[in-house]
């Protein structure tokens, strides 16, 4: 690679770092507000503790909670580590998705799905909910990419499955997607008599499904039960239960929420955000390595 290309990819990723954390840093104030319904634009950011607003040099992510030792500059009180961790998180996966894409039609649409299932995480870590504002959009918008898909293949988008149209491949890993979380919602009640997720994870799903395919869907669901079973041995491990019934730990320093609905949901949110993070990443690949290499006739 010629040596001016080579600078301006490196500017270009940490462009991709910069902004993701910028991102991360409005996608804080939607973590807070979101649940709580109130808007995410007006009033400027204030201290929770103090309810002083914040200058605009104290609100520069990571950097500034390093700077100010993790304390607010008026009153003094600690501010969470969930600020600047999904700030870090954010740029993270900006700088993955631009890595992995380069200068292509993707990258600035999954680095947007990167964000909104940073958001969903945390939402769903800290409240218990996933926002339908982020997931019932998220459904036409993923449908959208499969159109630009068939438009432009060269686009780094990836709408896996069966049919030759991605737009029914999207329509497909929709409807599957968040049909086979339902099914086993509604089987967890009939066989346990609890319910198993939320209908927020069905959304959640169908949303991923119209972004990566019904292949997509299926795989998001695999690979996100595999990373639920491995956390549920480490925590039993290690001593701990699943959280318990009566509400999230309140760990972002905010009033504890209010405690869940009886027969409480368990969180599988942040394992669909974070399969889902992967199928983007690495989808066509698995599912090449699925198709050709597993059930290839074996080669004499
Ligand atoms: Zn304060």
């Amino acid at each position: 690679m010629d040596g001016n290309l080579q600078a301006l990819n490196a500017l270009l990723a940490v462009f991709s770092f910069v902004l993701g954390s910028l991102i991360g840093s409005f996608l804080n104030v939607c973590v807070y507000r979101l649940p709580r319904g109130l808007s995410v634009v007006k009033p400027r950011s204030k201290c929770p503790k103090c309810d002083n607003p914040i200058a605009w040099y104290d609100n520069i992510p990571v950097v500034s909670w390093l700077v100010l030792g993790a304390k607010c500059r008026q009153c003094g009180q600690p501010i969470s580590w969930q600020y600047p961790l999904v700030e870090a998180i954010t740029g993270v996966l900006f700088l993955l998705v631009f890595w992995r894409f380069g200068l292509v039609i993707a990258t600035p649409i999954y680095m947007l799905l990167s964000a909104a299932l940073v958001l969903v995480t945390f939402v769903d870590l800290t409240d218990w909910t996933i926002p339908d504002e982020v997931t019932l959009p998220g459904i036409p918008v993923g449908i959208a990419t499969s159109v630009l898909f068939m438009l432009y293949p060269k686009s780094g988008l990836a709408v896996m499955g069966p049919f030759e149209l991605p737009v029914f491949n999207s329509l497909l890993g929709a409807v599957v997607g968040g049909g086979v979380l339902y099914a086993l919602d509604k089987g967890a009640l009939l066989l346990l008599k609890k319910p198993g997720m939320g209908f927020g994870d069905v959304k959640l799903n169908a949303m991923l499904g119209a972004f990566f395919g019904l292949y997509g869907a299926i795989l998001i669901i695999v690979i996100a039960a595999f990373i639920g079973s491995f956390v549920g041995i480490l925590m039993i491990l290690a001593g701990k239960r699943q959280p318990a019934p009566g509400g999230p730990s309140d760990e972002a320093g905010e009033e504890p929420a209010d405690p869940p609905a009886p027969g409480h949901y368990l969180p599988f949110g942040p394992y669909l955000a974070l399969a889902g993070i992967i199928v983007m990443l690495a989808g066509p690949a698995i599912i090449d390595y699925y198709f050709n290499t597993l059930l290839a006739p074996p080669s004499l």
